[in-house]
């Protein structure tokens, strides 16, 4: 559905930024450093995935490991999908990145004034930062958060959601929000940013909180900027599975500290799936610990910490101990019941080496953002590096180029989606999650991605709705499903996250990209980085 604004009396700002989790907090104080930044996120600054994280920032800075050897084993990670020169841009990039957070003030774990690292799977090296144990994710956005307040030169709007981005003959102007009294504001700018981050809740059990919609992979596309890789979705294989208790993550840390995987039976069974064992890449852990899930009629395994002692799970894993605790189950003394939950989206809209989408004035960073770095399957602690590396590339960009309309129109577009009843909003929302969940999920095979292609099938609305946020996201968590479901279908193959029943193995004519516009699908080449001309 499309709406056109005025922009009379509009000024034309330097910097939107949408988002405010590693990747949109960290690039607005970049480009603060240069020109004066607004900043728009749909709940409070703190709330994002960001805030969640726990296990950590992978880069390569101890002695004993190399950019080079971070290269392989992302590149090894991402099934041969991954875009090398991206890989290389982040691995090279990310220890003058991290260096610049802790000179920003966020406090990781140290041990007689060392960082402290810790090795995830599928990592060849210990080298995953961590702060306040496992609660990586909570300092470093305190720390950027303060930062941003404390910034005068950027403006920042809490509870404003970005319904559409605006757009013109030159590409996108801004954005047009709502606030939680439903007013409408349009902001423009010079260069816009994503930072949306990803779409957990098209699931039932996710790790992500409730603001992770995939609204900025909709935004873009309905702005006309191509999307990719939409097909893989990573499901962390050990998240807490207690009755009437919120999905929450077990980091992978756990793994790497001892932790051992054991079936209903109690039997260890990671080793008969892969030798790296309980740190076998996710996905062969998260679809082994399906397996056993089915195979002994459970809803979860279980994750042994009795390797690793009392003190050492207080003090390496406070967060994760205290949470368990306040849901009554004392991890020093038993095992957890984990289960695998939605985590982390690997597509999203498709960017050059400088955050660029294919629309001019447009850019995205963080996990709403596909330059192709993560490809099939993304390595552990990688993410939070990602959002970091390119949003710096954004600053770089800006830097040398100015950017400027040659004319501003007097009117512009916001384009949505609007396909259902808005009285259903809840309702739909659940049979969405449902249904991703049973075809969309860690299996995946013809009949059931063909019943939600049918499910997904539009009712244009001729009315524009009362626009809600939670009608837009469901909006918007549908559009994703879609293309999802698209790039699933075409993906006759298996490899990295994306798991088919009926084609089990990878298939080489496969190794190639598939990307999604407006104007259709197509494929791309794995070694070829998207370029843009503007
Ligand atoms: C539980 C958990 C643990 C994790 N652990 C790790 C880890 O240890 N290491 C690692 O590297 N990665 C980890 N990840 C992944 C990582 O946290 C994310 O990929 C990363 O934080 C994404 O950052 P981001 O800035 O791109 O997006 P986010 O942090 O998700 O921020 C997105 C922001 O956009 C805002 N927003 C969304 N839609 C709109 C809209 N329509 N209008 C306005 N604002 C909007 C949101 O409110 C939010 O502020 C973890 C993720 C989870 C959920």
């Amino acid at each position: 559905m499309k709406i056109t604004v005025a922009t009379t009396g509009l000024k034309v700002a330097p910097f939107l930024v949408i988002g405010s989790g590693i990747a949109g907090l960290y690039t607005a104080l970049k480009l603060a450093e240069i020109a004066e930044v607004t900043l728009v996120t749909k709940e409070t600054l703190k709330e994002s995935n960001t805030t969640y994280a726990q296990g950590g920032v992978a880069v390569a800075l101890s002695a004993s490991d190399s950019p080079d050897l971070h290269y392989t084993d992302t590149i090894k990670a991402g099934a041969g999908l991954c875009l090398p020169a991206a890989v290389d841009v982040l691995v090279n990039e990310g220890p003058e990145r991290v260096k610049e957070l802790l000179a920003m003030g966020v406090p990781f774990d140290t041990e007689a004034g060392a960082l402290v690292t810790t090795r995830e799977a599928a990592h060849s090296r210990p080298r995953v930062l961590h702060a306040d144990g496992d609660a990586t994710g909570r300092e470093i956005s305190k720390t950027l958060v303060k930062l941003v307040q404390t910034n005068p030169q950027i403006t920042v709007m809490e509870n404003h959601y970005a319904v559409a981005l605006l757009t013109g003959a030159e590409g996108c102007y801004g954005v047009l929000t709502l606030d939680e009294n439903q007013n409408q504001t349009c902001l423009l700018a010079q260069a816009t940013i994503l930072a949306t981050g990803g779409c957990g809740q098209l699931y039932l059990n996710t790790t992500n909180p409730e603001v992770a919609t995939g609204d900025g992979v909709a935004l873009a596309f309905h702005a006309g900027a191509p999307v990719a890789d939409l097909e893989f979705v990573q499901f962390h294989p050990t998240a807490l599975r207690l009755p009437d208790t919120p999905c929450f993550l077990i980091t992978e840390a756990v793994r790497g500290e001892g932790g051992i995987l054991r079936n209903a039976h109690e039997d260890r069974f990671m080793p008969s799936y892969h030798h790296q064992a309980e740190l076998a890449p996710r996905d062969v852990v998260a679809r082994s610990v399906l397996l056993e899930m089915l195979k002994t009629g459970n809803d979860h395994v279980y994750l042994d910490l009795s390797l690793l002692g009392p003190e050492l799970i207080k003090h390496r894993f406070p967060n994760i101990y205290e949470t368990c605790l306040s849901y009554g189950l004392d991890i020093t003394k038993a095992p957890i019941p984990v289960a695998p939950a939605a985590h982390y989206m690997m597509g999203g809209v498709a960017t050059d080496l400088y955050g660029r989408t294919g629309v001019p004035h447009l850019f995205a960073c963080g996990e709403v953002a596909n330059s192709g770095v993560h490809g099939a399957n993304r390595l552990a602690s990688n993410s939070l590096l990602d959002g970091l590396v390119f949003g710096h590339r954004i600053l770089t960009y800006l830097q040398t180029h100015q950017l400027s309309f040659t004319q501003l129109p007097a009117e512009l577009e916001a384009t949505f989606s609007a396909e259902t009843n808005p009285a259903q909003v809840t309702a739909d929302r659940l049979t969405l999650q449902q249904l991703a969940s049973t075809e969309l999920g860690i299996i995946r095979q013809e009949n059931g991605l063909c019943q939600a292609q049918h499910y997904l099938t539009a009712t244009d609305l001729k009315q524009v709705p009362t626009l809600t946020p939670d009608y837009l996201e469901l909006q918007n968590l549908r559009l994703f499903a879609q293309l999802l479901v698209t790039a699933a279908c075409a993906r006759q193959e298996s490899r990295g996250s994306h798991y088919r029943l009926d084609y089990p193995d990878p298939n080489p004519a496969w190794t190639k990209r598939i990307i999604q516009s407006p104007q259709g699908t197509s494929t791309i080449p794995v070694e070829q980085p998207f370029t843009w001309r503007w």
